[in-house]
């Protein structure tokens, strides 16, 4: 990555304590994020993606889910060794998250305005007619027509394209450095989610903001990401750039994905689907957490988890068919 890096995260692990064993739902993840730069999170449920985002922001759901281990650099500091109070000023300030229902984002009980008022009255103690001006900024930053009617109007009263622009307008309120992004048009529909997208691209590009996209759709991917992490049962396998990722898919797991995406003007009576079941993350064994469903896992894969290599400028994968340098992370 030759972006000057605004996050760093190294070999984070987040498990959770249940009474059915340890769950270790992230377990040694390392990127970097450039600034003005978007990562895409990609895998199947359940893999770790959007838990490794709630760690960013240290709201992994408690008790349960802990921070056991790692770093989470951001402008040069570790997000880990804050207090309480201090992750309060970074959250919605510094780095903000959209949720991919925005049903659950938005209180049906208060206004739009009230919601969009919100971050920008604990953040930068506005008030009065300034902050009125700015929500009507806001509003008028993600398209909301009319935004002076729309303040005062609650979210049962918008489309479903809409709610989610209030709360991309709620997020962007304190002009955040980091957006995280959780599956962010997963209820939109198609024509409502390309426009959300380009919003949030052309948002990012007239203020240097750095995105992080979780999603298990390379459509999304492929249209918003400079670069692609892939993710299988808590840990990344694969990661390069997008067009390096869609040319060059290296690791078993990101090729079977690509395999299973439709393709355009071709007919298939069925799509490909990937055999067997992702892992319990209970149970991971030290071999390669793919392999039951590799088809051409070896006799090492079983044994032993391969290391992290980078084969490319900046396209690292972990698997054993592939020789490259040994990355320490
Ligand atoms: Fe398949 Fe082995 Fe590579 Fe794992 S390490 S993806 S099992 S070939």
């Amino acid at each position: 990555m030759k972006m000057k890096p605004i996050l760093e995260v190294k070999n984070l692990r987040t498990y959770f304590y249940t009474r059915r064993g340890v769950v270790k739902a992230v377990d040694g993840v390392s990127y970097e994020l450039g600034e003005g730069e978007t990562l895409g999170l990609v895998g199947e449920s359940g893999c770790g993606k959007s838990i490794s985002c709630f760690s960013i922001i240290r709201l992994v759901p408690a008790p349960a889910g802990v921070i056991v281990g790692g770093e989470i650099l951001f402008g040069g500091s570790d997000l880990l060794l804050k207090s309480e109070e201090e992750m309060d000023r970074i959250r919605g300030a510094e780095i903000s998250m959209i949720l991919q229902d925005p049903m659950t984002s938005l209180n049906p009980l208060f206004t739009i305005g009230d919601q969009v008022a919100e971050p920008l009255q604990i953040h930068q103690k506005l008030k009065g007619e300034g902050l009125r001006e700015k929500v009507r900024e806001m509003l008028n930053l993600v398209r909301i027509p009319s935004p002076e009617v729309r303040m005062k109007e609650y979210p049962h009263q918008m489309s479903g394209g809409m709610r989610q622009r209030i709360v991309g307008g709620m997020v962007l309120a304190c002009r955040p450095k980091i957006l995280i992004a959780d599956e962010p048009t997963t209820s939109l529909d198609v024509t409502i989610q390309a426009q959300f997208l380009r919003l949030l691209k052309e948002i990012q590009h007239t203020s240097n903001l750095s995105m992080i996209i979780v999603t298990h759709d390379f459509g999304i991917v492929a249209k918003a990401c400079d670069r692609v992490a892939v993710m299988y049962a808590g840990k990344i396998v694969e990661m390069a750039g997008t067009v390096e990722l869609f040319d060059n898919p290296e690791h078993p797991y990101t090729a079977a994905l690509m395999k299973s995406l439709p393709k355009a003007g071709m007919r298939q009576n069925r799509l490909y689907a990937i055999e067997g079941q992702p892992p319990d993350l209970r149970t991971l064994d030290s071999g390669c957490s793919f392999a039951p469903r590799c088809p051409r896992a070896m006799e090492i894969c079983r044994k032993e988890y391969p290391p992290r290599v980078e084969i490319n400028d900046g396209h690292t994968l972990s698997c054993w068919l592939r020789k490259g340098e040994v990355l320490n992370d």
